[in-house]
């Protein structure tokens, strides 16, 4: 009656572990512990629909056939449970094939050893009736022990890999404890079983089977969260920009492709796992990446690394301390973008710019130049003329012409009349005092801007010594020319243009007395008349 009893709950078991095993493969793409609860669950039905067959059997050959196709199962719940402590650690885990091939060496002797029992009787001594309704259990033997021993070490590794996650993280690993703890008293049954040395039913896989739908759901409840983390992963994954994790010691934990090429840019040499190197080890140990160098401090600022490790990259980093329990620092995120290209642009652009501002500064100073004397035009003399006015103080405006100037041009040819102009220009700019004005106001015409009182006086030093300097034409002749000048200084408000209208007339006034002398304008503060020399 108790056979029926447990077969039925073995089948019953087998059902559900079976359901959970579907449904978990089909979502395993979500999350690796989907994967590895359909592993597990296979494992665990497998298990219980081979114990319920046993359960029925009072042959041994049969009993013998069915235990080798059990211990199938037996080793796949052991790295079931493996296989799910790394994936719930990890939600992106995936075994590699040395880690397969390592993981499958025990399963594959043990379900060898169990084939092969009958000709060395070393995995089951015996069978005995000792079973429920006198079933046969087996008595076990060295190398039932020797795989007891190996599945418990795994079992605790895993246990141990999970407990040490969940206290080193943050209790998101809660769920994760709670899955290997739940499974505790199946691995209790089975330890009692051991430990009544074949005397009963292993019930292991039934209690296994039982809280099968309990760890589903922790896995589910801990996968929730878990698309989050995938979708983060499949960023650090694309992003451009290189991101890297170290740890305290500058090791480094993990790197996206971008930063792997990034550091095969800076070093071609690198090995090809960068995991676990030292950023000293591959940038070498001038590096600013190392624990207790300037970078790898508490900000989070954003700097330029100009031409990064001597190779012509320009690269900006930003360093995220990353804080463990206690704030305990556990190590950096390092986020790099690679700058070159936009350095270089920008360093065009502000090179452009600067010979934009030259080319308009030019631009702006040809503006207000004459192009033959160099000297300031008409233009920049009246708006120069009009803010000294406004500036107020003694002001005086003299308007030169140079006498008989066409006879020049006509006798000497006009390249000779733009000699005497150029040196004329000279000579006049040369007699300015710092804040006063010189322009060429048209042809042969100029005009002073002068400050102080003794205005026309100077004019007439000058008009002297233009008179008495003989002008180089540059082909080994010389000319020596006068002008006439006519001075207006300012008495009251008068503008600019007034100044100029005086000056003007005083200046015809000079050439009417004879040229080659200067007339102060009517009501101007200096000498009315100088006598011609
Ligand atoms: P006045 O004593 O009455 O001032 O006689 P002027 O010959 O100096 O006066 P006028 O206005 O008759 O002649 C001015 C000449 O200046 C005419 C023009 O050809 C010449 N001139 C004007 N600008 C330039 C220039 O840039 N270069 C040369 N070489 N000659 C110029
Ligand atoms: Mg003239
Ligand atoms: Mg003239």
């Amino acid at each position: 009656m108790i056979t029926v009893v447990l077969c039925v709950l073995f089948l019953a078991a087998a059902v559900v572990s079976t359901g959970i095993a579907v449904v978990a493969w089909r979502r395993r793409r979500t999350a690796a512990g989907f994967g590895a609860t359909a592993f597990l669950n296979t494992g665990l039905a497998g298990w219980a629909s081979t114990d319920a067959i046993e359960m029925t059997l009072r042959d041994g050959r049969l009993f013998h056939a069915t235990a080798t196709i059990s211990f199938v199962f037996v080793c796949t719940v052991v790295v079931g449970w493996l296989v799910m402590s790394y994936a719930l650690a990890d939600r992106t885990w995936h075994p590699s094939r040395r880690f397969i091939a390592l993981i499958s060496i025990e399963p594959a002797l043990c379900v060898l050893a169990v084939a092969t029992n009958p000709w060395h009787l070393q995995f089951f001594v015996g069978l005995q009736n000792t079973g429920f309704d006198g079933g046969l259990v087996p008595v076990y033997g060295p190398m039932f022990w020797a795989h007891s021993a190996y599945s418990y070490a795994v079992l605790g590794f895993a246990f141990v890999r999970v407990v040490r996650l969940w206290s080193i993280t943050s209790s998101r690993y809660q769920a994760a404890a709670f899955a290997v703890l739940i499974s505790l008293p199946s691995a209790l049954l089975n330890m009692l079983v051991l430990a009544l040395h074949g005397r009963l039913t292993d019930l292991t896989a039934l209690g296994f089977a039982l809280t099968a739908p309990l760890m589903y759901w922790m896995v589910v409840r801990e996968s929730m969260p878990a698309q989050a983390p995938v979708a983060h992963r499949r960023i650090f994954e694309k992003i451009s920009d290189a991101v890297a994790v170290v740890g305290r010691d500058g090791r480094i934990l993990d790197i996206n492709p971008a930063g792997e090429a990034l550091l095969r840019q800076l070093n071609a040499a690198s090995p090809d796992d960068l995991i676990g190197l030292t950023m000293a080890d591959v940038l070498g140990p001038a590096t600013p990446l190392m624990p207790g160098r300037d970078l790898l401090v508490d900000d989070d600022r954003e700097r330029t690394v100009e031409n990064a490790q001597g190779s012509g990259l320009d690269v900006d980093i930003r360093v995220s301390r990353l804080n463990g329990r206690g704030d305990r620092c556990i190590g950096w995120a390092i986020v790099t973008r690679d700058v070159t290209d936009l350095n270089r642009q920008r360093r065009e652009l502000e090179h452009q710019l600067r010979t934009i501002e030259l080319l308009r500064a030019d631009l702006a100073e040809q503006a207000v130049r004459d192009h033959l004397t160099g000297l300031h035009n008409r233009r920049h003399l009246m708006s120069g003329l009009t803010r000294a006015v406004a500036a107020g103080g003694t002001l005086s405006v003299a308007l030169i012409d140079i006498d008989h100037f066409k006879s020049i041009n006509d006798g000497y040819g006009h390249a000779a009349g733009d000699a005497v102009l150029i040196r004329i220009a000279t000579l006049l700019s040369g007699a300015t005092r710092p804040g006063e004005l010189c322009a060429r106001y048209g042809g042969e015409e100029f005009v002073l801007v002068l400050t102080g009182p003794d205005a026309v006086s100077r004019i007439d030093a000058l008009r002297d010594r233009v008179a008495t300097t003989p002008i180089d034409l540059g082909d080994g002749r010389t000319v020596t020319v006068t002008f006439s000048a006519g001075v207006a200084t300012r008495t009251g408000p008068e503008t600019p243009e007034r100044l100029l209208e005086s000056a003007d007339t005083a200046l015809y006034a000079a050439k009417h007395a004879g040229r080659n002398r200067v007339t102060a304008a009517p009501h101007s503060l200096a000498l009315p008349h100088l006598p011609k020399r």
